[in-house]
Order: C-alpha cells, then structure tokens, then sequence
C-alpha cells in the first residue's frame, strides 16, 4: 500500500484495515510518528496516551482476524480533556484539574474502546470548554494546521486540529454553544452537533448541562455519518438520552432533489466576511441547481446569542460549585474551609471561568438577579417557538457556522468579551436541543469558510443526505480555493 496511511479517512483506512491490506498497528505508529513530527507546531494535545494506543491497536488487530469487526475498529482517534478516560490524566484545562485522574470512562469513550477505536490522546480546549479560540488552556494555545499563526477555533479547537494535522483520523469534541462546529469551520472539517439525548454525556464535564453535546469531528461527512453510527444512543446512565439504531451512512445518497431549504435574509449575514457571503451564495446556488428549493426565513439569531450567554454561565456557575478544593483537583491552603475553598477557587480558575460564575451567579441570585434567570428561561422559549416556525416549512436551514475565517491568535487578547459573537450562527441550535452539521463551504485564501445545515429535532438523516450531496459538489471549490497546507490533511487538488 503506497497511500501515506495518516492521509486515509476512517472510510478508507477501514476498508484497507477489513480487508487486512493494514493492521491497526501500523496506522497508530504511523499518527504517534506524525504527532511526534508536528505536535510542537500544532499542540493539539494535552495528553497524548501512546502507550494506550499501540495497546488498543494490537486488541484490536485480534478483533479484525474476525469478520465483523466493528466498521471504526483499530481507527487511532482523539478524545477532547473534558471526557474522562479511568487512568488518564483529564484536566479541562484548567490548573483546578491539573493532576485529576478520573476513576471512570465517559460513555462515548467506552463505546469507543469496546468497537476497537484506538485512543491517541486527549485533546486541548480552552478551559472548561469557555471560549472560541484555544487560547484559554493551561497547556497554551492550538495552532490551526492549515495556517499555525491562526486560532485553529474552540473550544474544542485540538480537537480539530488533531483531524487537520493528520494526528488522528477523527475526535471527539463538545459544543454547548458551537464549540465542536466553529473550530471544524476553521480547520476544513466535518463535525455534528447532535439533537440534544441522541448521544450520551456521562463523563463529559459538563458546561452548562441542557446545552452540552458530545460531538465528532471527521475529515469529511462518510466519516461523520460513521462516527455517529458509533456515539448515538441510549445510556442508562444519561437520562436525556434516546434509542437509535440508525445505519446514517444509508442517509448519505438520497440527494437534494424536491427539498426545501432556508436560508438567513440577507441583512442576518451584514456581520459576515465577503467569502462567507459568498460561500453561503454559492452553496444556495449548487443546492438549486440539484433540484431543492431555496426561500429565505427568520432566525433568532441575535435573541439566541443573548440567552445562550446568560443560561450558559448560570448553568457553568452551578456546575463549578463542585470544584470545592475538597473533592476534586487542587486544594489551596487556609485556615478554615470557607478560606481553602476561596484560595482554591481564585487559584485554580483561569479570568473567563470566574467572569462566568460571577455573572451566572448574579443571574441565578433571588436577592440581585430579581428573578433574571426565569425571565431568560422564558425568552428561550421564544427563541424555541421562532425557530421551529422557521423549519416548519423546509427541511432544512443553510447558514453559516462563522462569521468568517480563522482569526489570528492573539486578536481577542484585550477584548475577551468580543469574542463571544463568534457563536452568533451556532447557539440556537443549543438553545433548541435540534441538530446542526458542519461541512467546508470553500474558502478565503488559504483558510476554510464554513457551512451549516441545521433541522428538525432528530432530522440528522436529513443533514447527513443534504450535506452529503452538497460535498460532492463543492469538492473541486473547496480544493482550489482552500490552498492546502503542508502540515493539514488537506492537500492540493
Ligand atoms: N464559544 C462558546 C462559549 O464560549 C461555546 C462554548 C462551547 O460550545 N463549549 O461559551
């Protein structure tokens, strides 16, 4: 086999891993060998777990000598530091877990582990999952593959990196508010948020807990429709979660033809860059041409970035509590346990985590908030009955996942609070619990521009058909206008 194996999609290498072509073996030495020959532009890793890893490869080399082997079995994957992994190190980024070793497996990594999927690391993020950029981590900053001056996105920006830098084929990320589909849009990936249940957060630590998914980040939608083949479904130990037996990649074909799509009126896209306009145009353009509909709707947009500001942090101040200095993870000195848990908390917690507490809890006081956070709660409700007004007649919506491009690092180091528009297009779709899938949409230069579909609550075979037919197409844009990077698994068409 002359193909370099770290270049293979899961679709690929699986096929190439079945037919025994390959052994998982060889594809974790392959990604451990290019970690070791990128991490130190990248560092899209906090904790790599190479031992771990050629382990879970050789297991799972016994597993294929059988058919029926799992589709993902023996695929080397990256898993974001909020997912606990019993014996290995998980720090949110953040001092306040700087030596935490979970005693349990998060639902989505057992899954992983029991289909053979090979476990390269945990991944950077900025701490506690608040931020866009990856910048706010202990560990210091990710840099984007396709362009190591830019933010590769976040919070789950080594995540994505980790895909675009060919250090791992797919990962795992979390998005309460666009944390997995924003960085996917810079780095030229696929990546889902799911409807709120279909898969499961036990072990995830939790953002803001009726925000939160655990999502997968893949090179492109196969690989998605793959990876969600593995995550979704039932656990007994989150109750927000629900049956699924779907086979998504079944979706993948149907094309686009007799489909509605909406899209944002012209003045919802005033804040975007010129590409994203133009990559939205385009994309609209390719969906009528395969015989779908086009018709512009309202969206709550700006509504639902106000909301989602004030539920997140309420729900991050109530999560936090527990990081006490007595159960977990740092523990200050001090004379009484009310000052051990104020020297804790001041140390361990980074200046977005405390700006977050202190107005969530602000929010939540019956004494300052005056009743702040049912008022929020209702308007959420608005945000939920607008949206469902606006799927109500299509099948989907077609909107961006940014406002533009990957940023430069640094550009938001005197202004923090700004950088909380870049989740203008993406927390409404938390905010409603519905689905929204992430695919490259073309690009500005060097840099990707990214698209999102979004429907219905449990609509994802929807996305998956409309994603899958809309990629076909904008393969050859997407090649010439994104110039690919040595270091990213994209490459020149
Ligand atoms: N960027 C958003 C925030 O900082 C989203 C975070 C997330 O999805 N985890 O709140």
């Amino acid at each position: 086999m002359n193909q370099d194996i770290t270049e293979m999609t899961a679709a690929e290498l699986s096929r190439a891993l079945h037919r025994r072509e390959l052994s998982s073996s060889d594809a974790a030495a392959a990604y451990l060998g290019r970690m070791t020959q990128t991490e130190s532009t990248i560092h899209a890793y906090i904790t790599p777990t190479a031992r771990r890893a050629l382990e879970a490869a050789s297991a799972a080399d016994e597993m294929l000598k059988n058919s029926g082997a799992p589709a993902l079995c023996g695929i080397p994957y990256a898993a974001k530091d909020n997912l606990a992994v019993e014996g290995v190190r998980m720090t949110c980024a953040s001092k306040m877990l700087a030596d935490f070793v979970p005693d349990y497996t998060a639902a989505v990594v057992e899954r992983a582990d029991s289909a053979g999927c090979v476990l390269l690391g945990k991944t950077n993020m900025d701490e506690f999952a608040m931020g866009s950029s990856t910048e706010r981590s202990i560990a210091g900053p990710t840099h984007n593959p396709l362009d190591p001056a830019c933010s590769a996105g976040g919070s789950s920006g080594g995540s994505a990196a980790a895909v675009a830098a060919r250090e791992a084929v797919w990962a795992i990320g979390s998005d309460t508010g666009g944390s997995a589909r924003q960085p996917a849009s810079f780095c030229g990936l696929v990546s889902l948020k799911p409807t709120y249940g279909l898969v499961s957060r036990r072990g995830m630590t939790e953002l803001a807990s009726s925000l939160d998914c655990v999502c997968p980040i893949t090179r492109d939608v196969t690989d998605c429709a793959l990876a969600m083949n593995l995550l979704a479904g039932r656990d007994p130990g989150d109750m927000t979660t629900f049956d699924s037996d779907e086979d998504y990649t079944l979706a993948l074909t149907g094309g686009v033809s007799g489909m509605t799509f909406g899209i944002p009126r012209p003045e919802m896209l005033d804040e975007c860059e010129s590409s994203v306009r133009r990559a939205m145009n385009r994309a609209a353009r390719i969906l009528e041409t395969l015989g779908a509909r086009v018709t512009e709707v309202d969206l709550p947009l700006e509504m639902a970035l106000e909301i989602y500001m004030v539920v997140a942090a309420a729900e991050a101040s109530s999560n936090l509590a527990r990081f006490d200095g007595l159960r977990y993870g740092l523990t200050a000195e001090g004379a009484t346990a009310a000052d051990r848990m104020r020297a804790t908390r001041s140390a361990g917690f980074g200046d977005e985590v405390k700006r977050r507490i202190l107005t969530g809890a602000y929010a939540l006081s019956s004494t300052y908030g005056g009743g702040y956070y049912r008022k929020i709660k209702a308007a959420q409700a608005t945000v939920c009955r607008e949206t469902d007004t606006a799927l109500d007649t299509v099948d989907a919506v077609l909107l961006p996942t940014a406002s533009g491009v990957a940023f430069r690092l640094g550009s938001y180091a005197d202004n923090p609070t700004a950088l909380y528009r870049s989740d203008c297009f993406t927390t409404v779709a938390n905010l409603t619990g519905i689905p929204a899938l992430q695919i490259p949409g073309g690009g500005d230069g060097h840099l990707p521009v990214g698209l999102s579909l979004m429907g219905k609550k449990r609509a994802e075979k929807t996305l998956f058909r409309a994603a899958f037919a809309l990629e076909s197409e904008m393969k050859p844009f997407v090649g010439k206008e994104v110039g690919r990077d040595a270091v990213g698994y994209a490459k020149p068409c």
